[in-house]
């Protein structure tokens, strides 16, 4: 119940608590880091220690009036507590760009210049905070240079890219980072909430990549399943058979999402692979229920071989954002394991 039960994010939590208990808590606020890692939920948490009827030692109880309307209203679709307020990109008018526009941002300010109807403290979230064109930001720079103290109102930033909000507004802002949650929670979590067993856990918690959010979407998708098809067709490739290579790139790179998370299973699997070559079993493998075809591989690859892949997965992962072309990427990152047979 209340903090305790956020413990994905054991720093976040004992400064938010620290905060409250001295009864210093920021006006304003930005919550960095990457998606998934719990931002919102603890903006959330942070309004209902805020306004609990029953807030003792800086928690809130999950139980009265505005913790469950403040819980409810965490999905800004679902809000219908008139002292939260959340600005989401997109969402003004008629309006088509996932931006935050200045209209929104005026309209935000227009609207807690009056005292907060019920809460003691009313909170303002905006998401995605860095989607704020210059305008806006300066826009919202204005509401927090006014003085603060009357308007009994939080703000709490929520941004993956921190450095693209602006100077001046980081400067007035108290910075609180979330870091990657730990592998184990979120193997606790897809066996908990999706009943994935042990080694299946295990792996999408390490392709997760440290997001609660990545985590869900890999666990509502096919990924254990392809990882197999995935791996018995890289296995005929690392031997030689270019066909299967060809065949591999090409269905892989047709498909950007479906590039992108080969790309990710990849590294990981080339980490294990050197992870097995360094310490047999004993090594730190993700890919446990995969022993035989490490042993396989590693048999073949030389170590200088698993590295030089690796750079070639982290340099395409690199490249994404630019478009690369994913079946001409696989073919030369296949190309000189299939060559090496041919001259073999
Ligand atoms: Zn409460």
């Amino acid at each position: 119940m209340g903090w305790s039960s956020f413990d994905i994010q054991p720093q976040v939590v004992s400064i938010l608590r620290r905060a409250m208990n001295s009864g210093r808590t920021g006006h304003a606020y930005i919550f960095s880091g990457l998606a998934g890692t719990g931002k919102l939920e603890a903006a959330i948490r942070l309004a209902m220690s805020l306004n609990c009827e029953t807030m003792r030692d800086g928690d809130h109880c999950e139980q009265c009036r505005s913790c469950s309307m403040i819980w409810k209203g965490s999905n800004p679709a679902e809000n219908n507590y008139p002292d939260l307020l959340h600005l989401v990109p997109g969402e003004w008018e008629k309006q088509k760009s996932y931006t935050i526009v200045m209209d929104a941002v005026r309209a935000m300010s227009a609207s807690i210049k009056s005292a907060p109807i019920s809460a003691r403290r009313r909170m303002v979230i905006i998401h995605d905070a860095d989607v704020m064109n210059e305008d806006s930001q300066n826009a919202f720079l204005k509401t927090l240079e006014e003085p603060l103290e009357g308007l009994r109102t939080t703000f709490v930033l929520l941004t993956t890219r921190p450095d693209k909000l602006l100077p001046t507004i980081r400067s007035r802002c108290q910075e609180i980072k979330f870091r990657r949650i730990a592998p184990e929670r979120i193997k606790a979590m897809l066996s908990s909430e999706y009943e994935i067993p042990g080694e299946g856990a295990a792996i999408l918690a390490a392709l997760s990549d440290g997001s609660m959010g990545k985590a869900r979407e890999l666990a509502k998708g096919d990924l254990l399943n392809e990882r197999r098809e995935w791996l018995q067709a890289l296995d005929a490739a690392y031997g030689g058979d270019a066909e299967t290579a060809m065949k591999l790139a090409e269905e892989i790179g047709s498909s950007r999402e479906t590039f992108e998370r080969f790309l990710e299973f990849l590294l990981l699997w080339h980490r294990d692979l050197l992870a097995y070559a360094g310490a047999g079993e004993d090594g730190h493998i993700i890919n446990l229920d995969m022993l035989e075809t490490l042993r396989r591989q590693t048999g073949i690859l030389s170590q200088q071989t698993v590295m030089t892949q690796m750079e070639k997965v982290q340099e395409m992962l690199d490249y994404l954002p630019v478009n690369i072309r994913g079946d001409l990427a696989l073919l030369d990152f296949f190309a000189p394991l299939l060559n090496r047979r041919k001259n073999r």
